[in-house]
């Protein structure tokens, strides 16, 4: 049998965005491969990009959707299973009210434009309750708008010219592979690393210097960073003077700061204060990348806007070979023409996302239906004992999906949906801004549908006008395109991706800030009106219950969130161990291979334990994306941003006696 290569995109949530080449036999993804389309993807995939064929192919697939019945999910036609969402929805919506349905999304595939479908579904339906915030970046990213008055990033490439480079709460082994080749290649050319994280990481073992504060004090490094750097000389007087405002009501805040203080709070050394000094005031002109584990604290965006601080206390903003790295979304996607009217007076979304399992149900109307998109809450929002308690409080509850996750298990109706690969689409995320046509590479399993397939079907049962559901896919891109700013056709698009007219290789480069003040705020009457907090990067302590150890979940080698759990492929790849400190270990009397329970009032689960020097005293660290593992942890809303505060949790260990 003749193989093709055809090409498509990796839709996951990350930095990414790889373009990839697909060979195909016999209607069968065979192979993939990164593909050369543009030059920060580095032609590489990384492990779970590689398993794509294993994941497609899987006997686990769903290809027939599933209604419950007597308690237990059945396999259903098609047609049953639209029937009975368009009674349910129907008879809910009667009673209640269109805002009585809640609608889930999560980021499982991103920057689509056919997803819209699934909007106009709703608003044609009459609204909805959704929610704000989100689970991934919601603190950074407010945090960083505000702060800079937008949320501009530049090209990873530009790393490779840093003569220092600082990441800080970031592992890139993980979640951003690419970004580590600069770091490298970089390193390769004499450049110092500099690694901030409270776990020793995956991307540290190049490091001059590795801090491991205390999790949660990360705010508190960076005011201490800033005191020894202002004691030292090392500010840049001039790029605060014309740049930065609030700098005046910053340092008397810091004045009130004692180092002994910030020693203990932090467990951050003198010497390594002074040590990173020394790195500083030798190469004035450093990069500084900011992860997005250090947002997922209570004190979340206030911890950027003080590591923001940094880098604007040093003036390393918009230069070439240094900078302030910050990743968001891209500014300009594409625009959709077809949303019918917004009904406003329907729609609810304000509820935190983290909050959805305390905070819906005390909603009037009532919500009494969910619908998940994308997304598994039963695995990947904190709290899931309240998500459960949630989810099986509801009337009705469809997820349409490709494998039976932790959250299709608890559903009424399961919908078994094409995979990225199996649809086009436009696609755009975040880590770099290219525009890529996603092209349909194969056909979906025999049973699967898919989701703006789905919702065509709905929409015509429910009789709603055809133009706000246009049939063809490939005829919709287009249109979006032609709605769009960039002058690009589909066929521009198959020839090779497209850098958007918002892309710059150096983040505010120009060095314009679209805040009130026209500078960088580090004192933001907006922000604390907005978000209830203090104008100025103040550290607040980290919200931890009690208990011996602080839980931290840093994201997997071998899954995004709860991706990819469904291949068995990736399994030998990942790292589903606990991993404490040698010390603490050894008080315990728990040596590597051990079972240990890791428990507290919230829930148990049991794991094989690694010990080493990975981790610092107090604290141990579980790998996410683990069903059960966010049992542990409440559903807690960051400071700014209704973001997810996953490392609000602690826990107790003890060895197993087998
Ligand atoms: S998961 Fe990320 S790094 Fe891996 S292939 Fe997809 S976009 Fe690339």
């Amino acid at each position: 049998m003749a193989r093709t290569t055809l090409r498509t995109a990796c839709t996951m949530n990350c930095y990414g965005g790889c373009p990839i080449d697909v060979d195909v036999e016999d209607g069968r993804i065979v192979e993939v491969r990164g593909s050369a389309y543009f030059p920060e993807a580095q032609q590489k995939l990384c492990l779970k990009g590689l398993s794509y064929p294993q994941l497609l192919n899987s006997p686990e697939r769903l290809k027939t959707p599933y209604i419950r019945k007597d308690g237990v999910l059945t396999p259903a036609s098609w047609d049953e299973a639209m029937d009975l969402i368009v009674k349910r929805l129907t008879e809910l919506r009667g009673e209640y009210g269109p805002e009585t349905v809640m609608l889930y999304k999560g980021s499982g595939n991103l920057g689509g434009s056919t997803a819209n479908l699934g909007m106009n579904f709703w608003y044609c339906f009459g609204g909805y309750t959704g929610r704000s915030g989100g689970l991934c970046d919601a603190a950074q990213e407010t945090a960083i708008n505000d702060m800079f008055g937008s949320s501009d990033y530049g090209s990873i490439a530009e790393i490779a010219d840093a003569k220092l480079i600082i990441l800080w709460g970031k592992n890139p082994v993980h979640t951003n592979l690419h970004s580590m080749r600069y770091i490298h290649d970089a390193i390769d050319k004499g450049a110092k690393l500099v690694v901030i994280d409270p776990r020793v990481s995956e991307s540290s073992d190049r490091a001059t210097l590795h801090i491991t504060p205390k999790g949660g004090t990360d705010g508190l490094v960076a005011a201490g960073l800033i005191k020894f750097i202002l004691a030292r000389g090392l500010e840049d007087r001039d790029f605060i003077d014309k740049h930065v405002h609030g700098m005046p009501e910053y340092e008397e805040y810091l004045q009130s700061l004692t180092i002994g203080s910030i020693v203990r709070e932090t467990g951050v050394r003198l010497t390594e204060f002074s040590k990173l000094c020394d790195l500083i005031a030798e190469t004035p002109d450093f990069a500084l990348i900011q992860g997005k584990g250090l947002q997922r604290y209570s004190n979340g965006g206030q911890t950027c806007r003080a590591i923001a601080a940094v880098a604007a206390v040093c003036g390393i903003i918009g230069k070439r070979g240094a900078g302030f790295h910050a990743s968001t979304f891209m500014e300009n996607p594409p625009k959709w023409p077809f949303f019918p009217p917004k009904p406003r007076d329907h729609i609810r979304e304000t509820v935190p996302v983290a909050a959805v399992p305390l905070e819906i149900p005390k909603l009037d109307p009532p919500v009494k239906a969910l619908w998940v998109e994308r997304a598994n809450p039963m695995v990947s929002a904190p709290g899931t004992n309240d998500m459960q308690r949630f989810i099986e409080s509801l009337e009705f509850v469809v997820v349409p999906e490709a494998f039976m996750t932790e959250t299709a298990k608890l559903a009424d109706v399961v919908l078994p949906v094409a995979m990225f690969m199996e649809r086009a689409d436009l696609f755009y995320t975040y880590g770099q801004n290219y525009l890529q046509y996603r092209q349909k590479i194969v056909e979906p399993p025999e049973g699967c549908r898919s989701e703006p397939d789905i919702f065509r079907e709905l929409a015509a049962r429910f009789g709603f006008d055809e133009k706000y559901f246009p049939k063809n896919d490939v005829e919709i891109l287009r249109a979006c395109l032609a709605e769009s700013p960039y002058a690009l056709t589909l066929e521009d698009l198959e020839v090779a991706p497209a850098k958007l007219t918002s892309y710059r290789d150096i983040a505010w480069g120009d060095l314009k800030f679209n805040t009130p003040s026209g500078k960088i705020e580090l004192y933001s009457e907006g922000l604390a009106a907005r978000w209830g907090c203090d104008p100025l990067p103040k550290y607040v302590p980290p919200l931890i219950p009690k208990g011996s150890f602080q839980l931290i979940t840093p994201h997997a080698i071998n899954r995004i969130n709860s991706q990819f759990v469904q291949n068995f492929w990736l399994d030998d790849a990942g790292d589903d161990a606990l991993h404490m400190n040698r010390a603490d270990a050894a008080r315990l009397h728990i040596k590597t291979g051990d079972t240990v329970r890791i428990y507290n009032e919230l829930g148990e689960m049991a794991l094989p334990v690694k010990v080493g020097e990975r981790v610092r005293e107090g604290a141990v660290t579980v790998f996410s994306g683990l069903a059960n593992l966010n049992r542990l942890m409440a559903p807690i809303v960051t400071d700014i941003g209704d973001g997810a505060s996953f490392h609000t949790a602690a826990v107790e260990i003890e060895r197993v006696i087998l």
